[in-house]
């Protein structure tokens, strides 16, 4: 009830704010425009001074409290135009004309984004602007919408927090957790029973609204499968259910709400234009990193692992054109796409570029919405692609060579940080018992039980891969040979408590592993060596254990 009132009262405060900020909002965008107009003639980096100094101050303003008071378009114009003033009063050098034009045209984006209507700030806004934080994994919650006291439900509820899932059973709006009001990765779960006015109910607000839904029904026929379109449904499940099913479609759903941020090395060095292609993208979501000297291009290539490389076609001391060849000699590296930037002018280079490897071009200045939208697809295709080609297809995990590369990756960046880095064996004890006792296809269920066992219990940052047949590894960054074990013995204990079934029964399967650290062992052989001894020793004091190198 007081949380109620204390959120109602901000939502009016905010909302008499947003008043004053679009009364005054026309009115700043022009200045920015009357200040703007006589830069491009400026003699010299002192006459504009004042000037930009006085632009940035309004436009980092814009671009912090837009979204808030309902203009998230002046916010989302206003961002890169503060990272490029950022870096110009920062260098103190009259303007090139590369960065007058690109002003021009984000000033331009900012008159029209200051015309959008406004938008209602509702409480889910509000709470939506945290930040969830990256690093640590944030796994997906299932809802199920319905009453507590039903006895199908806990059942249903209880086998899903079995495979590490979240699970809350959400009778009313009110019983929705803060953390999915902030954004955290949930599904709803709904029976076909449940009314339509229940469902509008509990679907209300700009990120429960967007919760992708799951509908059950004991019916499978077309009459029910239509039904739950029309309720909005991603997915349908039969009931009764059938747990292994479910949880299939669980982490596909986690597979694509938990995805990793897009990934973009940005190669350009003028850092006035790298800082603006930094906004416009980490705006969007993405993660960026900066590389001003060609000759750190490879570091910052192994050490990052984009999804996409932004490639200036003019850096000092090398063009963007040789760049791309060499990125190309690497093996790992031949699918990264490359996308060059140049100007107008330099068209005859465009067509030797696509020559060498390149992907595309973008011709400067650009609009961030473009630059998003180029960078977004590209990058889409090429994880998708990644995907097919990285990973193992029982399992999804990364496949041996991979989860080696990530391995050897995550070595190279602990050896600048100092972190430690663990790396687990894990093989499944008896296994060929398994196969032999309930035949393949129910051994095939097990491998892809203890996967979702894994994935679901580790960290975001964790990889997981299948290393051979029945046998898994991670590389978990950041963790030392304490905590890997104090994980791995924290998974071997929920892994035995899970019962798996078959025709002739219920059984449990347990499982081994070895683990070893860097910097212990200096090198990915030489700790995929230890942890595989480990593993050696796990297996011959009566498995079901876990061993340090
Ligand atoms: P240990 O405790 O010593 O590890 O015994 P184990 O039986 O698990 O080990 P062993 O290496 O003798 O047997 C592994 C078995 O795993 C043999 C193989 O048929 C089975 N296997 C490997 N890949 C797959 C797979 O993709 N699906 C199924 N169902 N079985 C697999
Ligand atoms: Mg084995
Ligand atoms: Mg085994």
């Amino acid at each position: 009830m007081t949380e109620r009132t204390s959120s109602d009262v901000i939502l009016a405060r905010l909302a008499a704010l947003g008043n004053e900020f679009a009364d005054v909002l026309g009115h700043r965008v022009h200045e920015v425009r009357k200040l703007w107009a006589p830069v491009p003639q400026s003699a010299s980096y002192e006459q504009a001074r004042a000037a930009l100094t006085q632009i940035h101050d309004i436009v980092h303003s814009l671009a912090g409290s837009g979204k808030s008071f309902g203009f998230p378009a002046v916010s989302t114009a206003a961002a890169p135009l503060d990272g490029l003033f950022r870096v110009l009063l920062e260098h103190r050098q009259p303007l090139t004309a590369e960065e007058i034009a690109q002003i021009e045209l984000l000033v331009q984006d900012l008159e029209k984004s200051s015309l959008s209507a406004r938008e209602p700030i509702t409480l889910d806004d509000l709470k939506a602007g945290g930040a969830l934080p990256t690093t640590d994994r944030v796994g997906l919650r299932v809802l199920i919408a319905g009453p507590d006291s039903d006895s199908e439900n806990q059942a249903l509820r209880d086998a899903i927090i079995k495979f590490g899932y979240g699970c809350d059973i959400v009778a009313s709006r009110a019983d929705i957790p803060p953390v999915i009001l902030q954004g955290a990765p949930a599904v709803l779960f709904a029976d076909i029973s449940a009314t339509d006015d229940y469902l509008t109910a509990v679907r209300q607000g700009p990120v429960v609204s967007k919760l992708p839904l799951m509908v059950a029904s004991v019916q499978s026929g077309f009459a029910d499968r239509l039904k739950a379109v029309r309720l909005g449904a991603a997915m349908f499940v039969a009931k009764p259910y059938d747990i292994p099913d479910v949880i299939t479609l669980l982490s596909a759903v986690e597979e694509e709400q938990t995805q990793r941020s897009y990934r973009v090395l940005i190669a350009e060095d003028e850092k006035s234009l790298a800082m603006f292609y930094q906004m416009s993208l980490e705006h969007a979501g993405m993660e960026t990193r900066i590389v001003s000297e060609p000759s750190k291009l490879l570091d910052a290539i192994s050490g990052f692992d984009p999804d996409l490389i932004l490639m200036d076609v003019y850096m000092s001391g090398s063009t963007g054109l040789e760049l791309a060849q060499i990125v190309r000699q690497f093996p790992a590296y031949t699918t990264v796409p490359i996308l060059f930037l140049s100007t107008e002018s330099r068209i005859e280079l465009q067509l030797q570029a696509r020559h060498l490897g390149g992907d595309d071009f973008l011709v400067k200045p650009l609009k961030p919405s473009q630059l998003v939208s180029a960078v977004m697809s590209r990058a889409n295709r090429y994880r998708d692609l990644k995907k097919l080609t990285d990973r193992d297809s029982l399992t999804g995990l990364l496949n041996h060579t991979n989860i080696l590369r990530d391995l050897e990756r995550e070595i190279s960046v602990a050896a600048r940080s100092g972190a430690p880095v663990a790396f687990v064996m894990v093989d499944i004890d008896h296994f060929k018992k398994v196969n032999d006792t309930y035949g393949h296809v129910v051994g095939d269920q097990v491998l892809i039980r203890v996967t979702h066992l894994l994935r679901n219990r580790l960290r975001r940052v964790d990889y997981v891969g299948r290393y051979g047949g029945e046998e898994f590894a991670i590389v978990m960054p950041n963790t030392d040979a304490a905590t890997a074990c104090a994980v791995m013995n924290g998974l071997r204990e929920a892994s035995n408590a899970a019962e798996h079934q078959a025709d002739g029964g219920t059984f449990k399967v347990t499982f081994s592993c070895g683990v070893a650290t860097y910097p212990q062992f200096r090198t990915a052989l030489d700790v995929t060596q230890a942890a595989d001894e480990a593993l050696y020793k796990a297996k011959h004091s009566g498995r079901n254990q876990v061993v340090a190198a």
